[in-house]
């Protein structure tokens, strides 16, 4: 599309119609995302779509308006119970309640039904709204098959569906459930897929049931938002704690999303840093919906100033305006951590997303700036030098695991001895 031809579009010339534009405006959207303006108008011209883009580019509204036009230009003469029109897949259910209150900001003006179904909570009320009808159904796959399987939900009259952050469904396992949910599906629909990369299985995924779809992008593949300051502090492993509340408490950060590598990580961090007297929130896969749910309440409103998060938990995450993201531990896959800083500078707004690496992840640091084709700022903080070599750190790892699969019997005792020296190491770091 020619470029000043983009920056003048607005929503009225991407030809919505009244009702979608008052809700737009009610939500304070002046100018279409990029993401928008190339995706909204293949959609409503009935092409299939693979767009690539990530959380934080407007992708939720580039699939939903057009969408809803799509219905509202061809009402539907519904004779009994209203049937679902339109099947959105998402990975997480954070990502499901998120992209349904999407869908019902932009169908306010309508009268078109949507709902959400996903797992980990009582099936009764979801159920109960089913069979009340819905046009618009929101699902993770696991829910969704469960809930056809009881003759629950019928798939006839589908005639739109998307897949949302494809790449993470099959990280998580998804594609068998999604190659089950897309053989019950009607064959004349229209399918859109939207990831954030392009692995080899994602492609197989799109060529298996997009018909000759438009490509969108809405930035070049694995590049990184511009406003997004990215710095690499280096340091020792056991130093990484201290550094993060450092930075956090002396730069009074108050909204923080911290990734760990995995779980217990995350809740050995999120206890430490409340230990510093740093509200935080662990939010991962173990967690219960309700204490997710809470977690995320906390930290829009300011009642939780960091949350610790995994991967896969923070992916359907809707933080806008995040000014801070810190990476505890660098992604072993450089593309997580492309996921991980479009969580900071959204919607226009600057971000600063923080790395703390330790020797053992320099060639972590390496792939990422391969993917990006760019070199990462690193420095050092006075008193967190990185003093251990890559031998030390990796003798330190496999002494653990050896620990740990001779079932446990010294890991006690080596862990405190690590920990008390690393304690000791600390305690020196900060008298100087
Ligand atoms: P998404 O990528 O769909 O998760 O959207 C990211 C954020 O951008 C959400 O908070 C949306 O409400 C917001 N957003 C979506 N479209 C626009 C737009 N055209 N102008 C400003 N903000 C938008």
């Amino acid at each position: 599309m020619p470029f000043l031809l983009t920056l003048f579009m607005s929503f009225q010339t991407l030809g919505l119609c009244d009702a979608l534009l008052k809700a737009i405006s009610k939500k304070g959207y002046t100018t279409p995302s990029p993401i928008q303006q190339k995706a909204i108008p293949k959609i409503l011209d009935g092409r299939d779509v693979l767009a690539s883009a990530q959380t934080g580019t407007g992708k939720t509204a580039g699939f939903t308006l057009p969408m809803l036009q799509q219905f509202l230009a061809n009402p539907a003469q519904h004779q009994g119970r209203r049937k679902i029109k339109s099947l959105i897949l998402t990975p997480t259910r954070e990502l499901a309640a998120q992209v349904l209150d999407d869908v019902k900001t932009y169908s306010e003006f309508t009268d078109l039904k949507s709902t959400v179904v996903f797992g980990g909570v009582n099936a009764n009320p979801q159920i109960k709204t089913l069979r009340q009808g819905v046009d618009i159904l929101v699902a993770t796959p696991g829910r969704l098959l469960d809930l056809h399987s009881q003759g629950v939900i019928n798939f006839s009259g589908i005639q739109f569906l998307v897949l949302d952050e494809a790449d993470r469904m099959l990280d998580m396992g998804f594609l068998r459930d999604i190659k089950r949910i897309l053989a019950l599906l009607p064959s004349k629909r229209q399918n859109l897929l939207f990831s954030a990369t392009f692995s080899k299985e994602i492609k197989t995924l799109a060529n298996s049931f997009l018909h000759n779809p438009a490509m969108v992008e809405a930035a070049p593949q694995n590049t990184t938002a511009e406003k997004v300051d990215q710095i690499i502090y280096r340091t020792n492993k056991g130093l990484k704690t201290a550094l993060v509340i450092k930075l956090i408490t002396e730069g009074n950060w108050n909204q923080v999303l911290v990734f760990t590598r995995t779980k217990h990580g995350a809740n050995k961090l999120s206890q430490k840093l409340e230990k510093a007297d740093i509200k935080a929130a662990a939010i991962h896969g173990n967690k219960s919906q309700g204490a997710r749910t809470r977690a995320l309440a906390g930290f829009k409103e300011g009642t939780i100033s960091v949350l610790v998060a995994t991967d896969i938990a923070a992916r359907g995450l809707d933080i806008p305006l995040l000014p801070h993201v810190i990476n505890f531990e660098l992604p072993n896959i450089p593309e997580d951590y492309v996921h991980r800083i479009g969580r900071t500078g959204r919607a226009g707004a600057s971000g600063k997303a923080i790395s703390i690496v330790s020797v053992d992840e320099y060639a972590y640091a390496r792939g990422i700036e391969k993917l990006l084709n760019i070199k990462l700022d690193s420095t050092i903080i006075p008193g967190f030098e990185p003093t251990e070599s890559l031998h030390e750190v990796e003798s330190k790892k496999a002494e653990n695991k050896a620990a740990h699969n001779r079932g446990g019997r010294n890991t006690s005792r080596s862990q405190s001895n690590t920990s008390s020296q690393e304690g000791a190491k600390k305690r020196r770091k900060f008298r100087r």
